[in-house]
């Protein structure tokens, strides 16, 4: 099949990791036969320095015309980039937000996996996560607290600020559909987290999910309060799949989650909106202070791959062939700086690309 996917190299480690990725996308294609046409597309720092603005039409219009767009990290050093001089609608991260407004990426996915090979990594005792974990974070991105309305001001000789919580059924309803979707192409499990004891859009939320969830009978779901949750995953973290909420507890709960992980260089992301399309990208940053030293840790752009193999393209055995290179090449032992442990084998970016590339195979 042939599909068409844009490719924003971004700014530090951006560039090297993006390739490893690519050399493996190519693999794929050239295993299972397929076509896979390729659009470099202008974002943050690098955009800034080509063009003097964060986000270009261009770059907009190419996204549009891709099935999807496979992103390395944006921005750079805040106290030594002259981007961080710039007005701040001007700066690396201002592309970003343009991007995902302007393509209506509504549910952002972080999955937080626990390799057996890293359990060195994970800050958690070894009888709580015994064999790995994996689970999903599906959380909602372009509602509730931090895009309600706010405002700071006096009150009875008093400063206050106010923040507000919105939600709408129709917002609730689609992150919902994708996240019983997902969960039907992982182990069909839902936990909704919200706070239906106390807010009035959390209970709002429980009534839409358990709506949803009539058209997905063969997907189990369970709701959670959101302090339970923080808890749990650091109690139990092996009990979930799938786990869908709304923007601030996401934003929480997705750190918490990948911390427990213990490896910053392995997480993969994808945003996604009511189409296929959807944006993949490392979970982490443009780690400027390593960028061209072949030390960045490809794994979780090249997971990204994988999810956008999955969930884009709809490439189920491709994606799994991605997943399962990467985790040979940390059985056979190989391990950037970044998860380097006793009696591996240290590789750099390029190397560890290589490495997975090889173990696709047929
Ligand atoms: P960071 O994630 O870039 O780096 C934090 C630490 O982790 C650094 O020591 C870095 O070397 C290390 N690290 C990160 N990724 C690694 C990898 N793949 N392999 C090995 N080590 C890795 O976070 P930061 O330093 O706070 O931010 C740097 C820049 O990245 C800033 O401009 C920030 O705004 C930007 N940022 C962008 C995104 C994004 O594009 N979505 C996300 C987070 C941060």
């Amino acid at each position: 099949m042939s599909f068409r996917i844009g490719l924003i190299r971004g700014d530090g480690i951006g560039p090297e990791i993006v390739t490893e990725a690519k050399k493996v996308l190519d693999k794929i294609a050239s295993v299972y036969g397929h076509q896979f046409t390729y659009q470099e597309l202008l974002l943050g720092g690098a955009c800034i320095d080509a063009t003097g603005e964060p986000i270009t039409k261009e770059t907009i219009e190419g996204a549009k015309a891709s099935d999807a767009v496979l992103m390395g990290s944006i921005g750079g050093d805040a106290a030594t980039s002259p981007w961080y001089k710039l007005e701040p609608e001007k700066r690396p991260e201002a592309g970003l937000l343009g991007i995902r407004k302007a393509l209506g990426l509504f549910a952002n996915l972080r999955p937080a996996v626990l390799y057996p090979e890293l359990a060195g990594a994970c800050p958690l005792k070894e009888e709580l996560t015994e064999g790995g974990f994996d689970m999903l974070i599906m959380r909602e991105l372009t509602g509730g607290l931090y895009f309600g309305e706010r405002h700071t001001g006096v009150e009875n000789g008093l400063r206050t600020a106010v923040d507000t919580l919105t939600y709408n059924e129709e917002e609730i309803r689609r992150i919902a559909v994708k996240g019983f979707e997902i969960a039907r192409k992982r182990r069909n499990h839902v936990t909704s987290v919200d706070k239906a004891n106390v807010l009035d859009s959390s209970r709002l939320w429980r009534s839409v999910v358990e709506e949803v969830h009539k058209d997905y009978p063969d997907v189990e779901l369970s709701h959670m309060l959101v302090d339970n949750c923080a808890m749990q995953l650091v109690r139990d973290p092996k009990q979930f799949d799938v786990i869908l909420t709304e923007n601030m507890f996401g934003d929480i709960l997705s750190d918490e989650a990948s911390m427990v992980t213990g490896s910053i260089g392995m997480l993969a992301s994808a945003s996604l909106n009511d189409t296929s399309f959807g944006l993949y990208e490392p979970s982490h940053g443009s780690a400027p202070d390593i960028a061209g030293q072949d030390k960045a840790n490809p794994i979780a752009t090249i997971l990204s791959a994988a999810m956008l193999l999955r969930y884009s393209l709809n490439l189920q055995k491709e994606a799994d062939a991605v997943e399962e290179a990467v985790q040979k090449v940390l059985t056979e032992g190989y391990r950037t700086g970044d998860i380097m442990s006793t009696g591996c084998t240290l590789v750099g970016t390029k190397e560890m690309g290589d490495i997975i590339t090889e173990r696709i195979n047929l």
